[in-house]
């Protein structure tokens, strides 16, 4: 039946992790055999401030938006193709309504044309997106997390891997509250660490020589306006992506996390500099009726992409802050009521941003040009905060099949840490990598079925 002798040790239990072993139990492997290990906090012990570690990650105290296509949210047809990618979004799905409290509130929307009234100036990227509810992660992380223990899953909390040896297996972390040292064994492990693990995912790329994919250069500005301007697309989707691709030129642009009702812009500490995100509040009390979102243009073909963002992002500060400009509006408030750390700039220094940019801050220009003529009262009554930016590190290459290092065959690399940006790609990403030792078990069978938010009973 199945290799019951492989030990498996998963670094990281955020969204990748957690749907790896949960893929695991779910299929009969022991739970004794399966270790999770997080820096973060268990689901009952997390505190709102610890937004990007413990229990589901950074998707356990995300805005709860899961994804269901293949072009969102980071590469998965890639490896699997189309069919298995749904498939594997499916199971990701299925497991956040599975341990959801009130499974039959988890909303799909799915607009299905794109509005003439965008062309054709942009393109739309339509998708549906399951609505989780950002307030019911918490309740999902503490009953996935029950489920996972009662069948016996090992975890390890509030330690921090620091070291991993490839070579004679050996998983290094702090152990109590690094007043020493614990290190554990495994047979196949499972490389979880999402965004808060970023360095510790570069190291390892240098120590081993890992080979890797290049990236592309994600760079742009935070556009902020009033909601009412761009009302009529929302109504369409909410959270709005617009595109346009100038395939000759290898740059493509989109708008990226839309923000709405109460929405703030977002000072992001990047390498010392700043740089610019958005976030929208839930609670009615902050409404500020604006929008916020990214123009995010993805570069190809720049040999050292990091270091050419770090450079632009460095030289777009003016004393300590990053930049802000607008025909006609100041910086805004944050939801604390402080004006968002920026230095307002006029035509003069715009240009020199738009030197710095080398030429490519023209995309950006002609980006707001049209959304003048598509939203006709948004005029002058816009601002960007410059620069947002997107640091990818270089993606490992790893086997189609399960997501394995080509170099070293039982380290599977997963979610943020190899090519997802989202919780759906990301989950599936774990799944895919430990599928290859489950079986379907007969007794576990009834399935939501995603295209129509039915339960589906497969006994
Ligand atoms: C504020 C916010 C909102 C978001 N909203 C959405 C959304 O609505 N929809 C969407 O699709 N995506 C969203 N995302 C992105 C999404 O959360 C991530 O893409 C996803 O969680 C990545 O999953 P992962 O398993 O790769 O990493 P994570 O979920 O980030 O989990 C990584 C885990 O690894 C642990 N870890 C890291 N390093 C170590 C180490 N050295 N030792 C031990 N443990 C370690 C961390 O503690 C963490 O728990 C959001 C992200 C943020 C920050």
């Amino acid at each position: 039946m199945l290799n019951m002798a492989k030990k498996i040790v998963i670094v990281g239990a955020g969204v990748a992790g957690v749907n790896a072993a949960t893929k695991l139990v779910d299929n009969g492997y022991p739970g004794k055999d399966i270790t999770i290990i997080d820096m973060g906090n268990d689901p009952y012990k997390r505190k709102p401030e610890e937004v990007m570690t413990g229990f589901l990650g950074a998707g356990g105290w995300s805005d709860g938006k899961l994804t269901y296509h293949t072009a969102i949210g980071g590469q998965l047809s890639k490896y699997v193709g189309e069919k298995k990618a749904m498939a594997l979004m499916d199971e990701v799905i299925n497991n956040f309504k599975r341990f959801h409290p009130k499974p039959e509130e988890v909303q799909c929307s799915n607009p299905d044309a794109e509005p003439d009234f965008i062309k054709p100036y942009f393109g739309l990227r339509l998708f549906p997106v399951w609505h989780v509810g950002t307030d019911y992660l918490h309740e999902i992380g503490k009953n996935w997390y029950d489920y996972l223990v009662s069948k016996g899953v090992n975890f390890i909390w509030n330690e921090k891997v620091f070291k991993i040896d490839f070579e004679s297996r050996l998983v290094h972390f702090t152990y109590k509250n690094e007043f020493s040292e614990g290190a554990m064994e495994y047979d196949e492990l499972i490389f979880g660490v999402g965004k808060s693990g970023i360095d510790f995912a570069q190291e390892l790329q240098d120590e081993y020589h890992l080979e890797t994919e290049p990236k592309s250069v994600q760079i742009g500005v935070r556009f902020e306006a009033p909601q009412k301007h761009f009302q009529k697309l929302i109504d369409v989707s909410y959270d709005f992506k617009l595109y346009r691709k100038f395939e000759d030129k290898g740059v493509s642009l989109r708008s990226f996390c839309t923000n709405n009702n109460a929405a703030y812009v977002a000072v992001e500490k990047t390498y010392g500099d700043n740089s610019y995100n958005g976030h929208a509040k839930k609670d009615k009390a902050y409404r500020n009726d604006m929008t916020n979102f990214g123009i995010l243009m993805e570069i190809n073909g720049i040999s050292n992409p990091f270091e050419w963002s770090r450079n632009i992002v460095n030289k777009c500060q003016i004393k300590g802050k990053g930049l802000y400009y607008s025909p006609t509006r100041t910086v805004s408030q944050t939801s604390e009521g402080a004006e968002v750390e920026a230095f307002q700039i006029g035509l003069e220094e715009l240009n020199d941003v738009r030197k710095t940019f080398k030429g490519y801050f023209e995309y950006i220009d002609d980006f707001i040009e049209d959304m003048k003529k598509v939203f006709p009262s948004l005029g002058d009554d816009w601002g960007v905060y410059i620069p947002e930016v997107k640091y990818l590190s270089p993606e490992p290459l790893v086997y189609d099949s399960d997501l394995a290092l080509v170099d070293y065959p039982n380290v599977h690399f997963v979610g943020d840490a190899l090519s997802a940006r989202g919780i759906t790609v990301s989950g599936a990403q774990g799944i895919l990598a430990v599928e290859k030792f489950t079986k379907p078990v007969d007794h576990w069978a009834d399935e939501w079925d995603n295209h129509t938010g039915d339960m589906v009973h497969f006994r």
